[in-house]
């Protein structure tokens, strides 16, 4: 703990933090206390003074850390550099292959952390990061800074990462990115010559490995694109430690209500979690409709009624993807109510304990027995949270203080 907080002592010398007067979901004022890297007691406020050190989280809500379960670290903060035209999704794959002959892993590696620092700082303390395997003599160059990267932050983050291997990328280089550090293996069949024939060989490889999979889907509006049946179908005998993850699914979004149904179904008996993507999909799909134009966004309500694990993410940040972009979770709260039609409640749920449960991580939160991953924001509660997204917070990874952010803002109007 920094300044802000002091270490206790239980009896048998485990040493405890408490979090004061602390907001909570619900409404509820609470003591939160933290031992061990876990929550281990949530009680009513104590009616004592704080004690020297205790930090006092009164008009703060206290929530779930986010997690970020769908990040391209080695493409952020890139559209300066790039400048590429605004476009839609072929564009931008344009845009950064065209560019990326360019890329040194010295260069990945100082944007990348540039990106995760901003999200730390933003409450997210789990980040999934897609990395691309870049065509050419050297397509190690991404996985490499970000392996580097994951290693230098390791005490404040936790980072996946997943190979995204283009169609003409083999799967040497991928088996490569493996033996370096990566954790999951990851393409975009839906958008390759032939997406059947690149599925199979990109679940074969995992399949060879024993990892999980977590591939772009469907990013696109054509309801007849439906790689995703074809994932769900292939991996439903996939044994827990080999998760599977869908990115996108955007033709989810336009599909009639009977296939919808029948998709959705084996999407949740394969068990594979589903990612929502506001901010990009928002950005780059329909731009082929100037009327009436689609929002670009997978089936979240239909996804959350059938009982499908749900995550949402920022996906692209600052490159030609998304030209803008916060790394903040809030932001993608905010989009999921406002384009998604969800509940404040469930889009929070979606970047933070849904993240977590697509990502295969621990329950964290403040409640009892969870990891203390834990992000304080000014705010009256949940809702003023998501409409604000203050800056002043505090974020808590396993119970130790890594962030703090502290505005000060004055009005020079008369009162
Ligand atoms: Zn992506």
């Amino acid at each position: 703990m920094d300044s802000d907080t002091t270490d206790h002592r239980t009896a048998d010398g485990r040493a405890v933090c408490v979090l004061r007067n602390a907001r909570v979901p619900g409404g509820a004022v609470v003591d939160v206390a933290l031992a061990d890297g876990r929550v281990v007691d949530v009680r009513d406020p104590s009616r004592s003074a704080a004690a020297a050190g205790e930090l006092d989280l009164t008009g703060y809500v206290l929530l779930p850390a986010p997690a970020e379960p769908h990040a391209h670290l080695d493409k952020a903060f890139s559209w300066d550099e790039i400048r590429p035209p605004m476009g839609d999704l072929a564009s931008a794959i344009d845009a950064w292959r065209a560019h990326s002959e360019h890329l040194t892993a010295d260069g990945i590696a100082v944007r990348a952390e540039r990106a995760a620092r901003t999200a730390l700082a933003n409450g997210t303390t789990a980040i999934r990061s897609h990395v691309d395997l870049l065509v050419g003599d050297d397509p190690l160059r991404g996985v490499e800074a970000l392996v580097a990267v994951r290693e230098r932050l390791r005490t404040a983050i936790d980072i996946q990462l997943v190979a995204l291997c283009p169609y003409d990328v083999g799967d040497a280089a991928l088996e490569a990115a493996l033996d370096a550090g990566v954790d999951l293996v990851g393409g975009s069949p839906h958008h390759t010559p032939a997406p059947s024939s690149d599925l199979q060989r990109l679940l074969r490889v995992a399949e060879r490995r024993g990892v999980g999979v977590d591939m772009h889907t469907d990013e696109q509006l054509d309801p007849d694109v439906l790689t995703l049946e074809e994932l769900a179908k292939s991996v439903r005998d996939w044994p827990a430690h080999m998760p599977v993850t869908a990115g996108h699914c955007v033709s989810l979004g336009v599909l009639d209500a009977e296939t919808l149904e029948r998709v959705i179904a084996e999407v949740r008996d394969s068990r594979i979690g589903v990612v929502a993507l506001p901010i990009t999909n928002l950005y780059l799909q329909g731009r082929q409709h100037p009327v009436s134009t689609p929002r670009g966004l997978t089936a979240v309500r239909a996804l959350l009624d059938a009982g499908v694990v749900v995550g949402a993410g920022g996906d692209n940040v600052r490159d030609p993807f998304n030209p803008l972009g916060r790394s903040d979770a809030l932001e993608t709260a905010m989009l999921l109510v406002t384009a998604g039609h969800v509940t404040a409640a469930e889009a929070y749920h979606a970047v933070s304990t849904g993240a977590r449960a697509v990502m295969g991580l621990p329950d964290a939160g403040p409640h009892e027995g969870a990891v203390a991953d834990l992000l304080a924001v000014r705010a009256d509660g949940l809702e003023d949270a998501i409409a604000s997204a203050p800056a002043d917070r505090y974020v808590f990874k396993a119970g130790r203080l890594v962030a703090a952010s502290h505005v000060r803002r004055s009005l020079h109007v008369p009162l």
